[in-house]
Parts: structure tokens; sequence; C-alpha cells
């Protein structure tokens, strides 16, 4: 018997509930059971198309032979795309942008460059669970804070302030934010933006979903509010271009010089030591970020008619409330129930062939119970899928 191939200890806790679900759904659907899955967030699983001009671009790049490895920071086109982008949106004279493979790569590049083994950084709390993976794989500490239920999932900013430690390095702001659809106050943006200057800590801002505010609020990126605030502004084609499985994302570090150079140079090897992000896609970007934006009204057009079809029916069931998510295409209703939501979702999966994820896999509060619902899916699908989910807890044991 030969010796079993022993994995490194630091996978062991890595999870990613997104997708773990899906084995159970797998096994649903493998007994011939119609499935809907509402556990993604991707909108070409649905009616929403990368709009052609973007895949236009990217075409003529492949057929014009741009199939060569690529510079490691991201083709020069796309670096002053990006940049005009994010002079736009406020945030002047950034220290360093790059391209990566979707914004997930920015993330570990930067955590990685950033994180030495035991130290933390504050993640959201509930939040998006890259963060989480990254920092386990990494040996770190993903240090929760938390989302105010009670008013709209704003941060806690005491709380917050509460979690910082001689070993935490950043904090990470979603906004608008996964799973809840919360968009933030500008004042705890900026509240935000005044602690990372006056811990030293570098602020991690995902903006992926910033063309994604529904109900017309402007949105302010943290980076533009003090130039010498050490921001790292997240970005990419995958929610707002509707391109999620080109895999391009961006990060643009902001600060002094003094404060960020030695950062920003462990960043650059590590970007250098893995070749390039994918090439004939990024001739797409200087297209997607200056060309026409039509899609973005007509998406979020849908996206509230769906949003509020799925909080009308949900919010109508004693025992289910849902905070309206303001931005993205998630919601994070909360439910009173007996157990714990991973048991509620498996049953339900097995039961009505809804696929959506549990709350625990986000964090949340001790004591509260969450699923988070993809509200991407059009009305014929997702109304019947609610109206299930609905029926499906009135017949579920409650405390
Ligand atoms: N950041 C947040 C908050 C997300 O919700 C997601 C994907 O769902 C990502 C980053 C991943 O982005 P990408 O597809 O560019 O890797």
């Amino acid at each position: 018997m030969k010796k079993p191939i022993k994995p490194a200890s630091r996978t062991r806790n890595v999870a990613y509930a997104v997708r773990d679900v899906v084995v159970i759904a797998d096994e649903a659907a493998a007994t011939g059971m119609p499935m809907t899955y509402l556990n993604i967030g991707d909108p070409n699983k649905f009616d929403f198309c990368t709009p052609a001009h973007i895949v236009e671009a990217a075409c003529r790049a492949a057929r014009d032979n741009q199939n060569s490895y690529g510079p490691s920071d991201g083709i020069p086109e796309a670096l002053t795309a990006i940049r005009d982008n994010q002079a736009a949106k406020g945030i002047v004279d950034p220290l360093y942008s790059f391209v990566g493979t979707g914004a997930t790569e920015v993330i570990d590049i930067c955590l990685t460059a950033l994180v030495e083994k035991g130290e933390n950084v504050l993640v959201p709390c509930p939040g998006y669970p890259t963060y989480d993976a990254i920092l386990t794989k990494l040996e770190a500490e993903a240090r929760p804070y938390f989302l105010d239920e009670e008013r709209s999932w704003q941060p806690d900013l005491d709380d917050l302030v509460a979690r910082i430690d001689e070993k935490t390095r950043g904090i990470v702001l979603i906004n608008p934010n996964n799973p809840t659809g919360a968009y933030y106050d500008l004042e705890v943006v900026s509240r935000l933006v005044e602690l990372t200057r006056e811990r030293d800590l570098v602020l991690f801002s995902d903006e992926i979903y910033d063309r994604l505010v529904l109900d017309d609020r402007p949105f302010v990126s943290p980076a533009s509010l003090d130039p010498d605030a050490p921001v790292l502004t997240i970005n990419g084609l995958s929610k707002n271009y509707l391109a999620p499985g080109w895999r391009l994302g961006w990060g643009t570090l902001s600060g002094t010089e003094a404060q960020m150079g030695e950062y920003i140079e462990a960043i650059k090897k590590l970007v250098r030591a893995r070749l390039c992000a994918n090439h004939p896609e990024q001739l797409a970007i200087p297209v997607a970020l200056s060309g026409d934006h039509g899609h973005l009204a007509e998406t979020r057009r849908k996206l509230i008619a769906r949003r509020d079809l799925a909080m009308e029916i949900l919010n109508s069931c004693p025992g289910i409330s849902c905070v309206k998510p303001e931005g993205a295409f998630y919601a994070f209703p909360r439910i009173e129930i007996s157990g714990s939501d991973r048991d509620f979702v498996r049953e339900l999966i097995r039961a009505t062939g809804v696929v959506v994820v549990p709350g625990s896999g986000f964090g949340e509060k001790p004591g509260t119970n969450h699923f988070r619902l993809v509200f991407l899916a059009p009305e014929d699908i997702l109304g019947p899928a609610c109206e299930k989910i609905v029926e499906f807890y009135r017949g579920y044991p409650r405390r």
C-alpha cells in the first residue's frame, strides 16, 4: 500500500459556500428533480449577455493573434483606460494599477503581499467568502466585523474599531455588499478612510458592483475622498460588464509613495511571478470602460423589478424578513427556524430543487439564520422559486 499524499494543512479550513452547496444540488438533480439555481452571482446564466461591442473587441484581438503573453501589469491600453476611469471617479494620481485574472486574483496577490502568518484583516460579516478563503490559505485571520441588520446592514463602526489590534493589517469594504446588497452611507465610507490613515492599515475597497447601485444613489470611491489614504480599489469586467467568465479584474493602489512604496514593490514581484492576465480579452477593457454603457440602464431596470418581486413574496411570510437590497443582485433574508441555516438549505434543495446558499457561509451574528438568494433570474423563474421557498418555510420547524 502506497503512502497517501497528504495535502498541506493550510488548506484544511478553506471553504467557499457558494460552490460548496453545489454538491448537495447535484445529488438532488441526479434524482431527476427540476432545479432552480439561485446560488451563483453569474448574470450570464440568465437573460444577461456581455454587450456585443465588448465581445467584438475581444474576438478581434484573438483573430489579430494578440494571443501572446502580455505585459505582467496589463496591456498599456487597458491600464490607460483603467486610470481614466478611476480619474472620472475622483481617484487622482494613484501609485500603481495592474490587471488580474479576475478581481479574485487581484485580492489574492494584494493580501499575499501584505499579511504575515498570524496577522489579521477585518472582513465584513456577512461578507464575500473569497477574502476568508485566501486569508485562511495564508494562515492569517479573517477577523469579522459585524454589519447591523437593524440599520440596513450598515457596518457597526464601534464593533469594527474594537476589533483592531497590533496584528491588524487591513480592512475590507465591499460596497455594494455581497451577500446583503447593502449600500453604505457616505459617513461610513469616510470614517473607514480616516481609520485606515490613522491606524496605518490598507483599505481593500471592493467596488465590483459600483455600476449596479439600484436606486439612483451616486457611488463614492473611498480613494477619491483622500488621495493620501492607503487604499486598494478593486474592480473588473465580471459584474458591471456582464463577463464573469473572462476572468478580468484590476486593482489600483493609492496613498503616499513613502507609505505604500515597499508594499507595491512586493505586489509587483508577485504580479511578475504569475506572468500575466488573460491577454486578448484585455483589449476589450478600453472598449468596455469608455464605450457605450446602454446595457447598464437595462440591467438595473431588470434587477429592480426582480428585487421588488422577491421582496414582496419573501416579506409577506411571517418569520421571514429581508432588508431591501440597494445594490448588486443579492438578497439576504433572515429566517426564524430551529436548527441551522445549513440544515434548512440542504432540506430546501432536497424538497424543492431551489438552490440558495446558507447564511453561515458568509458569516452572520451568532443566534441568527439567513440564506442568500441571487435575484438575477427572470420573474417567471424567480417568482415561483420564491413561492416554493415560502411554502417550504411554512412547514419547517420554528424555534
Ligand atoms: N468581489 C466580490 C464582492 C464578489 O461578489 C465577487 C464575485 O462574486 C468577486 C469579487 C469576484 O470577482 P471576479 O469575478 O472579478 O474574480
